[in-house]
């Protein structure tokens, strides 16, 4: 779990915000509870006292005490009823005391007789109240009381209800907040999905827009406004690096030529003639630059595949490999083609073509004289595979991750001045992906270079040809 997380933090804040809320409405019931229990108890002692002090009034005088004592005791049964009755004569002795109550939560006789206050009294689990009956001129005392223990049952079966209330509604709060959350934060993670596709051969797409008016589409608005000035900018500097190789390509073609022309010159001594051929060699090595350059930026503009067709990448590979073989065999190299079965790919054959060839050049520049090449086509993984393995001195190890970038050359093919533009493998790269392949380069155990290209299979031209075939 992700402590730190805005979602973490906001099911911990509306948690506890509730918990701290639901807990003091739950005290301020309790209070409450327990002051509108005192208020009902007292008004019933209060009317009961006022009751047996009207039959005192009326009985005493002419029934006689005895009389008056047995109409209380038998009205009220205090002792049943949990209830405390006591009168007390004008003279101050006892005129009746009630029994122990059935709850035993007071010993009648120990409760004291005074203070002579009229309001309600609490004395341990005792509430006590007071008022007093006038017979001939003559003041009786009337003490009226009942147990608490009723009340504070109440009150405990209360607090038994919010203990155990309040774990429930935590649950309740933090489950339901994970679930607001996520649901609050699915757009983001729809953005942030979008936001991962977006690579630089897809700069034209936008980020999903939540109509909701709030942070959310303002985020989503102002990313696509900074994704479009990233495209423009992109675009730009693509259109410039294609318009400078082509620019480039007519004065270096025309400086080829004129070359050409003065190196059949029959009046030149032999250095001049050295010094031209030499001339001439870097200005074809810079035409390639700008043929390559021009290639990368055509596709990274969407150009790279054009043509689309399904085809068998390792008929392909063996054709390709014919044609460059008279290349091969001039440094005595021998090229050796695998494919066990067809493997079916859809793509631009010319593009992927030039990917074959790239890969070949390099293992025949790099390898030595006499050397092997081993191209191996196959399906894995629900992919095409095509690994091209050479038994040349490998790339260096800190090379490895940058051979893939534009005019990247290892420092130890540049001190031993191996012809090359540093785009080769770029454009193999740029090939590859817009397939929606890989290419990766990795060095063998045993010394030399293996280049890996991953490219999705066709789908099955329809369904069960491969059950039909079987069959
Ligand atoms: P270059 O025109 O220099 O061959 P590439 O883009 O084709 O440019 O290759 C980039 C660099 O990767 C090369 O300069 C070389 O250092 C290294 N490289 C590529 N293929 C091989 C290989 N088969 N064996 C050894 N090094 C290689």
């Amino acid at each position: 779990m992700n402590t730190r997380s805005v979602g973490f933090r906001l099911v911990a804040w509306h948690a506890g915000v509730s918990l701290l809320v639901c807990a003091g409405f739950g005290l301020y019931t309790y209070f409450g509870l327990s002051y509108f229990l005192r208020l009902a108890r007292t008004d019933t002692l209060q009317r009961r006292a006022r009751e047996v002090a009207a039959i005192l009034a009326a009985h005493v005088e002419r029934e006689g005490e005895a009389y008056t004592v047995d109409l209380i005791k038998t009205s009220y049964a205090p002792e049943n009823n949990d209830r405390f009755i006591r009168i007390r004569r004008p003279d101050g002795s006892v005129l009746y005391l009630s029994g122990e109550p059935t709850d035993r939560a007071f010993d009648p006789a120990a409760v004291p007789m005074g203070p002579d206050t009229p309001g309600p009294v609490t004395l341990g689990n005792l509430l006590l109240v007071r008022t007093s009956a006038m017979v001939d001129g003559r003041r009786y005392i009337v003490d009226c009381g009942g147990s608490k223990l009723p009340d504070a049952q109440v009150l405990r079966g209360f607090l038994v209800m919010l203990g155990f209330g309040l774990p429930v509604i935590l649950l309740v709060v933090v489950a339901g907040g994970a679930v607001l959350v996520r649901q609050a934060l699915a757009p983001v993670r729809r953005i942030i999905d979008a936001a991962k596709a977006i690579t630089s051969s897809n700069l034209g797409q936008r980020l999903p827009v939540a109509d909701t008016d709030d942070e959310l589409e303002h985020l989503s608005v102002v990313l696509n406004q900074m994704i479009g000035r990233l495209e423009e900018a992109f675009r730009h500097a693509q259109r410039f690096s294609a318009d400078a190789s082509h620019e480039l390509r007519t004065p270096l073609t025309i400086m080829r030529v004129e070359l050409e022309s003065l190196t059949h010159e029959t009046a030149l001594d032999t250095p001049t003639r050295e010094k031209i051929a030499s001339i001439l060699e870097e200005t074809e090595r810079m035409g390639k630059m700008a043929e390559g350059l021009l290639a990368i930026s055509r596709l990274e503009s969407g150009e790279a595949v054009i043509n689309v067709s399904r085809f068998d990448l390792s008929k392909l590979v063996a054709a390709t490999a014919e044609q460059i073989a008279l290349l091969a065999e001039e440094k005595g190299i021998a090229i050796r083609c695998q494919a066990a079965e067809p493997v079916e790919v859809s793509g631009d054959r010319f593009r992927l073509q030039q990917v074959i060839v790239n890969l070949l050049d390099n293992a025949i520049k790099y390898s030595p004289a006499g050397g092997n090449i081993m191209l191996d086509t196959r399906a894995a993984g629900g992919e095409a595979l095509l690994q091209v393995t050479d038994q040349g001195p490998g790339i260096p190890p800190d090379a490895l991750p940058h051979v893939f970038e534009r005019f990247f050359r290892a420092d130890s093919v540049r001190t031993h001045s191996v012809n090359g533009t540093g785009l080769g493998l770029s454009i193999v790269r740029s090939i590859c992906l817009a397939h929606g392949g890989t290419v990766e380069a990795a060095n063998q155990p045993g010394g030399g270079c293996r280049i890996t290209v991953r490219l999705p299979l066709a789908a099955p031209a329809f369904p069960g040809a491969g059950l039909a075939k079987r069959r």
